[in-house]
């Protein structure tokens, strides 16, 4: 048996290896905005910290200044159901609902634990998901652990999605479109306007929206896509992650107080786990504080953005990015990996990324850009592309 199964194992270990699908863990070490992976170094484009939050010091200087021994709590020891609910959340989600200006909010120990428990407790077998063919892996599990029936339209294709609803929403009491707002493999947006407008002409469509991409990126405030086209008010699952941007851990959805009261009572992820450790909730309200003073960050970044997708664009890639997040989309895995090497070779710190995580034939090299990477360094970068 044991045998049995280390071999099958090895097998597929050196299948994926041939396919140039292998993965394994990297030792990082990191400096500002540079890379050190055993001998290789580069400039980090592979990073989320796309406000260049998480490597500010005069930032963590004034968090730690705040900080004494009596408030420095490193665990929560227990779940919030039990003895793990601190003050801090209760400031932490006042502050989301307000900054939203929702009625309530929840948070939770990261955007997986977040997309993999909201959807199983909210749905039935009366309930059907719709969702983009491209969203994250922890939406996909969510969808899979609950008793939904579920169909994932094309990506981005919004008559495609209209079909289904045509054909199926009279069928099902509830009908959940989830989407995210700004998707992680090729950094286009979506229509969330028109998905608002999609859902008024049936009674029974909620809209699950993950910001993780957007969350102090998009918008005056930094509040995401949902800020940018007018439409937060209207989104019945609006969430996103403190893991990117915000430089912290965690999960959040802003919503109605009815809804959080039910995930208090049904959602597994968020009953059978340690609370996240009062220090982390202090450090993201800290953040979530400043939120709408980064503006200048925001706007560089889009800057960046603009220029960046000018230079893959003329050397002939095919790039639809609306964002921060620029593919280069290569094709053909090994080949991927290859020019993952070269650029990484030349001072670049990027990384493949392959199919099962994107289609088969489009592996890419994900770029994912800071605010604070200079003019001269994306120059740089474009002549290596
Ligand atoms: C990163 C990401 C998550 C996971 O969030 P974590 O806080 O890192 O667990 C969820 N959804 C999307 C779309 C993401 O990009």
């Amino acid at each position: 048996m044991e045998n049995n199964l280390l071999h099958s194992i090895s097998n597929e270990l050196q299948e994926l290896e041939k396919q140039g699908n292998s993965r394994e863990l990297h030792l990082i070490t990191q400096q500002g905005n540079m890379i050190q992976q055993e001998e290789k170094s580069g400039y980090n484009l592979s990073s989320n910290d796309y406000l260049g939050l998480a490597r500010d010091t005069a930032l963590h200087e004034e968090f730690l200044r705040s900080m004494s021994r009596d408030n420095a709590i490193f665990s929560a020891s227990s779940s919030r159901l039990l003895t793990g609910n601190h003050v801090l959340y209760a400031q932490l989600e006042a502050q989301l609902s307000h900054m939203f200006g929702t009625e309530s909010a929840l948070v939770f120990n990261s955007g997986y634990h977040m997309n993999m428990g909201i959807l199983p407790a909210i749905s039935n077998k009366r309930t059907l998901i719709l969702a983009d063919k491209w969203v994250h892996a922890s939406l996909i599990d969510g969808i899979r652990l609950s008793a939904a029936q579920h169909f994932r339209y094309r990506h981005g294709d919004y008559a495609h999605l209209e079909g289904l609803l045509a054909k199926y929403a009279s069928r099902f009491e509830r009908i959940i479109i989830v989407t995210e707002s700004i998707f992680s493999m090729d950094g286009d947006c979506t229509d969330l306007s028109y998905l608002v407008r999609l859902k008024h002409h049936y009674r029974n469509i909620l809209l699950y929206v993950d910001e993780a991409h957007a969350i102090g990126v998009r918008g005056i405030k930094g509040l995401g896509c949902a800020e940018e086209q007018g439409c937060k008010a209207e989104i019945d699952f609006l969430t996103g992650t403190f893991g990117k941007a915000l430089a912290s851990l965690g999960g959040y959805l802003v919503c109605s107080q009815p809804i959080r009261d039910y995930l208090v009572n049904k959602m597994r992820t968020l009953m059978f786990t340690t609370a996240l450790p009062p220090i982390n909730l202090m450090w993201s309200l800290f953040i979530l504080e400043r939120l709408d003073s980064f503006v200048d960050q925001r706007r560089q970044l889009q800057k960046n953005s603009a220029l960046l997708k000018k230079q893959i664009v003329a050397k002939g890639y095919d790039c639809r990015s609306e964002s921060h997040i620029l593919p280069l989309i290569i094709g053909d895995s090994k080949a991927a990996v290859l020019k993952a090497e070269e650029l990484q070779r030349n001072g670049f710190y990027v990384l493949p990324v392959r199919p099962p995580t994107v289609p088969e034939g489009t592996a890419r090299i994900r770029l994912s850009l800071t605010a604070n990477i200079t003019t001269s360094l994306i120059h740089q970068l474009a002549a290596n592309l």
